[in-house]
């Protein structure tokens, strides 16, 4: 029966770090970090996330600023939008929201964004030192988050077999890179993976992120596996992962429940990178 980690817990620790580091800032320069969220549209889960972040500033003690924009707006507008921000000096973080409405690009909006702020680490030039192992650059927050969970286990990510089911930009590839970084043996599978549960029962480490609840099941699992779930999926007006909880408990080691699991640790480390931003910007 596999332990279960706390992610509120974990991700309460990073926090309290964040919240005495902030104050020491504070006392130093005399102003707070400050994160500005830009927010196209109207989408119900996107809004929730932003309010999430304003509220996990404020209990660290940091400033943030929503900029809501219609989802109307055209390409050129959002890009004046975020110029205004990375000249804006008590502006430290920059995010903006994904998904963005239909027929605004994600990737020239990513690439406006001054690398020196980028916050959730999508900018070219960060993901390119993260690729080359360059730390100067802002890492993802989810895959952060990820790492730290499996951390406090105890167990050694070196040598270990690892999977990580997903390969987008802002979850599955940087979660893999920083696994290799810790000198993990890492597969990425995906949507064309052929069998799933095969390369699965090889890993000592599993984390998928993918968006379909119960796609991992636990006869897929190596006994004593570590499991992290960054999936979120309504089911039946119920939040679940892509993990399906029951079966994999019995089989494998550690096992992070949703909600409650990577969630809170997302937020605890776009919070530490944005304080990181403003140390690094602070004359
Ligand atoms: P995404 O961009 O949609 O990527 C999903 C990935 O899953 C893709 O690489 C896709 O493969 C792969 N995939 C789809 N079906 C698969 C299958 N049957 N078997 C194996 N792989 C499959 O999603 P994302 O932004 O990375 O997010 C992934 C999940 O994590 C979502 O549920 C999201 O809500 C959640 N999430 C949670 C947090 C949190 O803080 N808890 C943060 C971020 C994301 P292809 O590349 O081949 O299409």
């Amino acid at each position: 029966m596999a332990q279960i980690i706390d992610g509120r817990k974990v991700s309460d620790k990073v926090r309290e770090a964040v919240r005495e580091e902030a104050a020491r800032f504070v006392a130093k320069h005399g102003y707070k970090p400050k994160l500005a969220v830009v927010l196209a549209g109207e989408d119900p889960a996107s809004q929730i996330y932003v309010r999430n972040k304003e509220k996990g500033c404020a209990e660290v003690g940091m400033d943030s600023e929503v900029r809501r924009l219609p989802a109307t707006i055209r390409q050129e507008e959002l890009t004046a939008k975020v110029r205004e921000l990375n000249a804006d000096k008590s502006v430290h973080g920059i995010l903006v929201q994904i998904p963005l409405p239909e027929g605004l690009s994600e990737q020239a909006v990513l690439g406006e964004i001054d690398p020196r702020k980028d916050v959730d680490g999508l900018h070219p030039l960060n993901m390119g030192k993260l690729l080359k192992g360059d730390d100067s650059g802002f890492v993802p927050c989810t895959p952060q988050g990820v790492i730290e969970l499996i951390l406090s286990t105890g167990i050694d990510i070196s040598g270990k077999e690892a999977a990580v089911i997903g390969r987008s930009n802002i979850v599955g590839k940087p979660t893999a890179l920083l696994l290799m970084q810790r000198h993990a043996t890492v597969t990425i599978c995906h949507s064309r993976t052929k069998d799933l549960g095969t390369v699965l029962r090889r890993s000592e480490i599993v984390v998928s992120a993918v968006g379909s609840a119960r796609l991992v099941t636990g006869e897929m699992v190596k006994p004593g596996a570590v499991v992290i779930d960054v999936g979120t999926n309504r089911v039946a007006g119920k939040l679940v992962g892509d993990v399906d909880f029951d079966s994999v408990k019995e089989a494998a080691g550690y096992i992070t429940p949703v909600p409650g699991g990577v969630g809170p640790m997302t937020i605890a480390f776009l919070l530490k990178n944005t304080l990181r931003a403003a140390q690094l910007l602070a004359p």
